[in-house]
């Protein structure tokens, strides 16, 4: 009380209630007007320049940057709205700092949303309308990853086939080459997927099939298919199923089962329907159904033959799981078999920088190069 100069009657009547023991207990909460959540408490990162760029364009509180339900961080354009468009200059590093790593993906949801945002009546933003794709649930987020993984080992060829199983495993496999589980006659790699001749009627059937829908879904797609289409799929060298026993490693099919898209497919969408949206759709859905049937017959089929086998050798995911573990406590693991004598196929490389070619041949002049679909 003595430390203010002029009392008003206000102030001393307060002084007085504190004087006989009497306190004052709000029951709503005193917020000051413009936000609840100080950047500074928010982000543990800002910078002496960050704490600047806030101060001359007067932001404080984490509310002034993001939507009024707190889930979202605003775009940087709604930040300046918000303020009467008075910045000038770039975006500055606390706001990117902000995109960088406090938000997930890239609809700005934050990863740790604010619940009592306090919020200017005239802001009308609201949160961005959500992406399927985050609100799917953990679960299916994992599967879908480890899906697109599977994609990506399976085109670069560093699929987990026994080879590398038994690399990553030495105590669990036997040492030496271990051949295909299939038919015995290769070593089991990735390579050797789409060319073992156990797989090569599957192919058959799986190439038969796609070039009878191919033919479908172009005749129901559009008006003038002409005569020649038959003649154009059952010309394609990707349709050609006249290889006998194993497929050749020159035949496209085998790029399409290591999930590489190939031109002599996108050609014929290219010539055959001009409107660039519907290829794109019907493009995606051809090529959706005929990879699944390919991960059905070919890749999953295998993968629960090779489960099999490991089962007989009793390798469970358990001992996977522990393996590094357990070694750690024993005997530093047998040195690996030597290379130049243990069978004639080529070396390949584990480092994971280096970029595995693929072992794709084709005879004549061949340029691979619209190998996508645009
Ligand atoms: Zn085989």
């Amino acid at each position: 009380m003595d430390h203010i100069a002029k009392p008003t009657y206000l102030t001393k009547a307060l002084g007085l209630i504190n004087h006989y023991g009497f306190s004052i207990n709000f029951t709503f909460d005193i917020n000051i007007l413009g936000g609840n959540t100080p950047i500074r408490d928010y982000m543990s990162d800002l910078s002496t320049a960050d704490i600047q760029s806030l101060k001359a364009k007067n932001i404080i509180y984490m509310d002034q940057v993001i939507s009024s339900d707190g889930n979202y961080l605003l775009s940087w354009p709604d930040v300046k709205r918000n303020n009467n468009n008075n910045y000038s200059g770039p975006i500055p590093t606390w706001y990117k700092k902000l995109t960088d790593n406090y938000v997930l993906s890239n609809n700005l949801r934050l990863i740790h949303p604010l619940n009592d945002v306090v919020c200017d009546i005239s802001r009308t933003h609201k949160s961005p309308s959500i992406i399927p794709a985050i609100t799917i649930p953990k679960s299916q987020c994992i599967k879908v990853s480890k899906q697109q993984g599977n994609r990506i080992k399976k085109c670069n060829f560093i699929y987990l086939t026994i080879d590398i199983q038994q690399r990553n495993y030495p105590r669990l496999y036997s040492l030496g080459s271990i051949p295909c589980i299939e038919c015995a006659y290769a070593r089991d790699d990735n390579v050797h997927v789409g060319l073992c001749k156990e797989h090569s009627n599957q192919i058959i059937n799986i190439l038969t099939q796609a070039a009878h829908d191919l033919q479908e879904l172009i005749i129901t797609n559009t008006k003038d298919a002409g005569f020649d289409l038959d003649d154009t799929i059952r010309s394609s060298p990707l349709f050609n199923t006249t290889f006998d026993d194993i497929l050749p490693q020159s035949h496209p099919g085998y790029l399409l089962i290591h999930h590489l898209v190939l031109s002599d497919l996108t050609l014929i969408f290219y010539n055959y329907i001009k409107d660039k949206k519907l290829r794109f759709s019907l493009f995606l859905k051809f090529f959706s159904t005929l990879m699944s049937s390919i991960d059905t017959l070919i890749w999953s089929r295998r993968a629960s033959l090779i489960k099999q086998w490991e089962s007989t050798l009793s390798i469970t995911k358990n001992k996977k799981r522990f393996y590094r573990q357990r070694q750690k406590k024993r005997a530093p693991p047998p040195p690996a078999p030597d290379v130049s004598t243990q069978n004639s196929s080529p070396c390949r490389n584990y480092n994971h920088r280096h970029v595995a070619t693929t072992p794709y041949y084709r005879d004549g002049i061949f340029h691979d190069h619209h190998a996508h679909i645009r």
